[in-house]
């Protein structure tokens, strides 16, 4: 037995799952003829009450393509110094959209009206690069799964409008956030200009992420992801996995939520553990003490079956998910009852 906690990316299709896809009616995407892509699309436009979506292979291509679209070359994209689009997609903003980013410092990932409104540079000077756009993550992932205060996300896109700045959201775990709070995904389509959310997480799909826009945004996204080589044939094969994950996956991630608290209980009080994260949603993210490495701590609970990744050089994360069982779990808090240095 292993328990893999490494990311709630690892997740097997489930039963029901597979059968759906498998009886998913198919067409060419390209021609925009796949009936279960376009389902699926409307399904997601529908439920954050914005215009249209398109089905993309990842998160970082769903948030690439969201920069790339509202920017131009030499702009500038406000984001955590946390963030997922600037720290984990490959120079992504750099590479793709020719944009500089500016990045701003946060313990827990989370940004405020505040700091954002500060980092926004002046139009009238032509030393600065124009700021056009402003990057959210919510859970924030490297923040250890927390998620915004929805009145600040609401000041945040009062600073954009003010601004003239767009608003995306990289909200690859949004669903975590909203079962824990009272916010719809309406509530969110009307504030952001683009959302990207992945199927792949804790959805448990095996692959998949929707971009979520006005009909403008989406159409050039669509062309733009052609040109990077995204546009995709019978990829409805995929999409009845969304369809059949929204339908069926969502209320269920207060239970990794639950077993994420149980792990961070666990871990409070060890001699080894300097610092857990507040644990909100499915991440939980610790730190060990001054002596011991993060690579060390993950090699040695990888020989007793239980799996999970460095964070940083005493930084350790869990992330739970729908293919870990009970045994696994009291497994896993067995082993991190028992360890000693
Ligand atoms: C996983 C993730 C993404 C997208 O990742 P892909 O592996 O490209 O699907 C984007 N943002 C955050 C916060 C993520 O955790």
């Amino acid at each position: 037995m292993i328990a893999d906690f490494r990311s709630d990316t690892i997740t097997q299709p489930t039963a029901g799952m597979k059968e759906a896809m498998f009886s998913a009616p198919l067409g060419d995407d390209v021609f925009g003829d796949d009936p279960t892509v376009n389902a699926l699309q409307d399904k997601v436009a529908k439920l954050f009450g914005m215009e249209a979506a398109l089905f993309c292979a990842s998160g970082t291509m769903a948030n690439q393509l969201a920069i790339k679209v509202q920017t131009t070359p030499g702009t500038q994209v406000i984001c955590a110094d946390k963030a997922h689009v600037y720290l984990y997609e490959g120079g992504g903003i750099a590479a793709n959209a020719l944009a500089t980013t500016k990045t701003l410092e946060s313990d827990s990932g989370l940004l405020t009206a505040k700091n954002i409104g500060e980092a926004i540079n002046p139009t009238d000077d032509i030393h600065f690069p124009p700021s056009v756009l402003v990057c959210l993550e919510n859970t924030m992932n490297k923040g250890g799964g927390v998620y915004y205060d929805f009145e600040e996300i609401k000041k945040i896109k009062t600073v954009c409008e003010e601004n003239n700045l767009k608003l995306h959201l990289d909200g690859a775990r949004l669903f975590n956030a909203l079962v824990e709070t009272k916010e719809t995904p309406k509530d969110y389509g009307q504030v952001f200009d683009s959302i990207s959310i992945c199927l792949s997480k804790g959805l448990g799909c095996p692959i998949g992420s929707v971009l979520i826009g006005s009909k403008a945004l989406i159409e050039k996204a669509r062309r733009q992801r052609k040109a990077w080589g995204g546009g995709w044939r019978q990829a409805g094969l995929l999409a009845a996995a969304g369809i059949y994950a929204l339908d069926h996956h969502v209320e269920r991630l207060k239970e990794d939520h639950a077993v994420a608290k149980e792990i961070g209980e666990a871990l409070k009080g060890k001699s080894w553990v300097k610092k857990v994260y507040p644990v909100k949603t499915n991440i939980v993210i610790f730190e060990l003490a001054n002596s011991i490495l993060a690579k060390d701590f993950v090699t040695l609970l990888e020989k007793q079956n239980v799996k999970c990744v460095t964070f940083g050089k005493h930084l350790v994360r869990f992330v739970t998910h729908l293919d870990l069982s009970q045994k696994q779990i009291t497994y896993t808090k067995q082993v991190l009852g028992q360890l000693n240095f």
